[in-house]
């Protein structure tokens, strides 16, 4: 077979979106994904008749002329897409135990005015914090793509502590945790988040805040077939087994240990770095020392995902995800680490069609990867007994932890399913199972943000390990990398413009 232009492994949305870029632009793109599903954490799955999402509840900057939607709209997939816009009065509900109840707002304004509310004192400290969030949300704004830029700088926001900038516009304590009470949003660190993430994730959500009705597969679906509408070709149930070389060159890539080979002048890395570097065969070019540096870098914590399968019309629909905290102190999730003592759940809800009651409500929890680790020699399906109990006992806890905030849930649920971190390490073979990949950590952002180039010359990097992770960080980082071969200000200009 005549050897592709370009080849990518994993069909993420880091994959996908590269895979879209480079062939609406002429080239012959193959994109290999190790899973019969495309999607990566894109994927939905069915169960009992309910459509379940693995990867993604809500993403930002979704108004016409936002960043995500500029993406999507150069991706050829916007219009095809079912969105839910958020409650622009409260797409984020913060909730303490002590009952009391804080809105993040859409739109600067009424963010500000919102919280004003509640802190009427910190009405300056919080126009301040939104004015940082500001400045990075428009290092990738659209009129900086249409500039020919991709990103206009960053650097020094990535050396900054998320914890301390919000310190330091806000001195009321509860504010300041719940201006980062969604800091499971980015595995929030005390001592590592940086406030480029803080800020990415909080502007874009805070600008247009949207979730997908009918599932997440549809973004993975509609970018398979923009890649198949401009001549590409994507595998499923092929693995790559191994990334061959020759000298400073891929030659060619193993599928499914050597039921065949894909040769491509370039390749793409849509997967943990960790990961590609275990595939290279032949190597002589990066060295043992920079394995030592991705094998020494943290990633972050894996999630416990319980999925509440909800009556037919028992929970009416809210168009708002809600934070439980049961700590004071957002950044302190100890508890998590004392099993069934919960600190911290993300509580979102999947409306039906008409957008009247919920079909499913997910529950997300930071789970340190020790409390799986004993079942890290089993695959899906095949872990044993004792972990199903781990885990139906862990869903139970999470599930009683979210009545207390919502009196009346368990009544109204008529099944549950549950995916621990090893599930998440199965199915996107991301190291540990870990949620968000490479923590980006403030104290030395050159070690932990790596790049799109590999010392190996046709070998490149994309995907949520490169900037920041998440639906728009990972559609940046495909531009970034895709840039490496189509160019910087032609690509940005092309999306910018779309
Ligand atoms: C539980 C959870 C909730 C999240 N919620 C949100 C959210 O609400 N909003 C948001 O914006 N972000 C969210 N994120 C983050 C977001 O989903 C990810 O950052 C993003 O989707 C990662 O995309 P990716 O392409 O880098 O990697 P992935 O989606 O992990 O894709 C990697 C792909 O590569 C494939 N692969 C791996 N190795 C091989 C191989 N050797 N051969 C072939 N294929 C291979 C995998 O099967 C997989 O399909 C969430 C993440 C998790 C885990």
């Amino acid at each position: 077979m005549k050897p592709y232009d370009v080849a990518i492994i994993g069909s993420g949305l880091g994959g996908l979106a590269s895979g879209v870029m480079l062939s609406r632009e002429g080239m012959r793109v193959c994109i290999l994904e190790q899973q019969a599903v495309v999607g990566g954490c894109f994927q939905s799955f069915c169960r009992r008749g309910y459509r379940l999402d693995t990867g993604i509840h809500y993403v930002g900057s979704l108004e016409e002329g936002q960043t995500m939607y500029q993406y999507f709209k150069y991706l050829g997939i916007v219009d095809r897409l079912n969105l839910q816009r958020l409650d622009e009065e409260a797409f984020d509900v913060m909730c303490f135990t002590d009952g009391m109840r804080y809105a993040h707002a859409m739109g600067y304004e009424r963010f500000v005015n919102r919280l004003s509310e509640a802190f009427p004192h910190e009405r300056a400290g919080l126009q301040d914090y939104c004015r940082k969030l500001q400045q990075v949300g428009g290092l990738i704004k659209p009129d900086v793509l249409r500039s020919g830029v991709l990103s206009s700088g960053g650097m020094e926001y990535m050396g900054l502590s998320a914890r301390q900038e919000i310190a330091d516009s806000i001195r009321d304590e509860r504010l300041r945790n719940v201006l980062a009470g969604n800091n499971l949003l980015y595995s929030g660190l005390a001592k590592k988040s940086s406030f480029y993430e803080h800020a990415m994730i909080n502007h874009s959500n805070i600008e247009g805040a949207h979730c997908f009705v009918g599932g997440t597969q549809q973004v993975a679906d509609a970018l398979v077939e923009e890649i198949r509408r401009h001549g590409g070709d994507v595998y499923t149930r092929a693995t790559v087994t191994s990334i061959h070389l020759e000298g400073d060159r891929v030659t060619y890539l193993e599928i499914n240990g050597g039921e065949e080979r894909i040769e491509a002048k370039e390749v793409i890395a849509a997967i943990h770095p960790l990961r590609m570097l275990e595939l290279l065969e032949n190597n002589t070019i990066i060295k043992r020392a920079f394995f030592s540096r991705v094998r020494a870098l943290e990633n972050s914590f894996g999630l416990f995902t319980t999925y509440l399968m909800m009556k037919p019309g028992r929970w009416p629909y809210q168009a708002r995800n809600y934070y439980l905290h049961n700590t004071s102190d957002v950044w302190n999730r100890q508890a998590d680490y004392r099993g069934c003592n919960i600190s911290t759940v993300l509580l979102c809800m999947q409306p039906d069609e008409a957008r009247r009651s919920t079909e499913v409500i997910t529950l997300l929890t930071p789970m340190p990867y020790e409390m799986v680790a004993r079942w890290e020699e089993s695959r899906t399906g095949h872990r044993g007994e004792e972990y199903e109990a781990f885990k139906a006992h862990y869903a139970a806890c999470i599930t009683a932890f979210a009545e207390a905030f919502f009196p009346g849930l368990r009544e109204a649920v008529a099944a549950v399913e549950v995916a621990s971190p090893l599930t998440y390490r199965d199915y996107t073979a991301t190291p540990q199972g870990s949620a968000y990949g490479i923590v980006k950590d403030y104290h030395n952002p050159i070690v932990s943000h790596l790049s799109a180039r590999t010392k190996i010359g046709n070998l490149f990097l994309t995907g949520q390990n490169l900037n920041v992770h998440g639906c728009l960080g990972v559609a940046v980082s495909a531009a970034v990398t895709c840039s490496e071969l189509l160019g910087v200000e032609y690509l940005a200009k092309k999306i910018g413009h779309a």
